[in-house]
């Protein structure tokens, strides 16, 4: 805190991480002799560049670009790159250090980092996009490599940016498909990438309702955002058997009380790259409303945060108690703000974090990356069911760490102790003390 006191969302996800991890430092003095949690919070290397580039009419612009590489102790960094005017330092590394622990639950062999720029996407034409994208590569290339660090997708970078960014990373390097992941399928991407972290939620979500003696057929759901996660989010819901009522973006959010088609919300938003207030143009059952979707009272069962960080607060999360909400996952990185999960502990809500909740997205470019290296490509259903295995698994260490330390269906906590002691045993055997 006395290093960055300006870095707010870095510290509020620190310290939520903190604080869970008392009842293991506990039983581990080893980890305190270490001083591990100093050295977890720390970025092993923090990278910023200029990324100057030149807009359809002509004009010089200059943007900040990141790659902040947070921890390696159990495999290469892995980590999305976020486009949007909102992105600074303590971002990138809330979201780099929100990382290393939602890999390691994965099971799989990945480290943590998070990268982006604040250059606004939105309204930009393709060759403004391409043009950035090579300026941000042009830098980005000599910090990333197949098995160095393996930058994917987020808010604002999807398979368009990604194919320009790996174009540009080829042009300087070569051909090496496992140096990006997110690749469109032509070019050595991966079956249900685009799906998994939307799919992955619900699987997840899934299985943490039916540990309660419940189950997600006929549940109404609440979700936030249209974008990648969304989307994917609404149609595995909704072939789960459940009804989503609502999606929504930066301006306003649609309610659909028959149910979101999320054929529509794809075809607006991917296809188009429209407004969420089309979908109400095009349904007549739909009602476009502008403000947050969380302010917005209707009864429903279960809430699906999918846009962005703190997007619910503390008197947002009393509406979500009210309107009769008892599940809450979160598919957006840390959009409950630490009083809004308090708001959900105190009034029974039985709460999925992110890092758990959306590993799915993350855990797909980890099978994207084996498909590299075996130069194979596996089948959409051969991804899915293990996208399918690996979030059962999130959720059952995330219960069992809940079980071992008495923590009352803290599911938070759960996680954050589950993907904590894989991290630190790596790094005390690695002696990076
Ligand atoms: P997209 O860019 O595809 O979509 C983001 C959506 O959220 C858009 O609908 C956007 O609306 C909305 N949004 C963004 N900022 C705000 C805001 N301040 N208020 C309200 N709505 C907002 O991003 P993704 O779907 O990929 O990512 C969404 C979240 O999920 C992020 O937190 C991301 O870190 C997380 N995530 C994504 C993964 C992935 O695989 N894509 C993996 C794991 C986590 P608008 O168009 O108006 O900006």
């Amino acid at each position: 805190q006395r290093r960055d006191p300006d870095q707010v969302e870095f510290q509020e996800a620190v310290f939520t991480v903190l604080d869970s991890l008392e009842p293991v430092l506990e039983q581990h003095p080893e980890y305190i002799k270490a001083n591990l949690l100093a050295q977890l919070v720390e970025p092993e290397r923090a990278i910023q560049f200029r990324v100057p580039w030149q807009s359809d009419d002509g004009q010089f612009h200059v943007n900040r670009g990141w790659r902040v590489q947070f921890n390696s102790a159990i495999g290469p960094y892995k980590g999305g790159l976020r486009l949007h005017p909102s992105v600074t330092l303590s971002v990138v590394k809330f979201l780099g250090f929100e990382q290393i622990l939602k890999n390691s639950l994965t099971g799989l062999p990945i480290g943590g980092a998070k990268g982006g720029s604040d250059f606004d996407p939105k309204g930009k034409s393709d060759s403004e996009v391409m043009r950035f994208c090579q300026s941000f590569m042009t830098e980005l290339q000599r910090h990333i490599g197949p098995d160095l660090d393996v930058p994917a997708g987020d808010i604002g970078v999807s398979g368009r940016e990604i194919g320009y960014l790996f174009g540009a990373y080829k042009r300087l390097n070569g051909y090496q498909n496992g140096v990006l992941t997110g690749k469109g399928l032509t070019f050595g991407g991966s079956l249900a990438r685009t799906e998994a972290t939307g799919f992955g939620l619900l699987y997840y979500t899934n299985a943490l309702v039916k540990a309660q003696g419940d189950t997600l057929t006929g549940k109404k759901i609440k979700v936030s955002g249209a974008g990648n996660v969304a989307t994917y989010a609404i149609q595995k819901a909704t072939e789960l058997g459940a009804k989503v009522i609502t999606c929504s973006d930066s301006d306003g959010y649609v309610y659909d009380p028959s149910g979101i088609n999320y054929k529509i919300v794809q075809q607006i938003k991917e296809v188009e790259r429209g407004r969420i207030k089309e979908y109400a143009d095009r349904v007549a059952t739909a009602q476009y409303h502008e403000g947050s979707v969380w302010d917005f009272d209707v009864d429903y069962d279960l809430a699906l945060p999918c846009a962005t960080q703190n997007e619910i607060n503390q008197q947002q999360a009393g509406l979500i108690a009210k309107d009769g909400a008892k599940y809450l996952c979160e598919g957006a990185n840390m959009p409950s703000d630490p009083q809004a999960i308090a708001t959900y502990r105190k009034n029974g809500i039985v709460f999925g974090p992110a890092k758990a909740a959306n590993a799915g997205g993350v855990a797909v470019s980890a099978l994207e990356m084996s498909q590299n290296s075996e130069r194979l490509s596996w089948s959409f259903e051969t991804v899915d069911n293990r996208l399918h295995d690996i979030m059962e698994d999130i959720f059952e260490k995330s219960e069992a760490a809940d079980k071992k330390y008495h923590l009352d269906k803290n599911y938070q906590a759960g996680a954050n102790i589950a993907g904590f002691e894989k991290v630190a045993e790596a790094m005390l055997a690695q002696g990076l003390v």
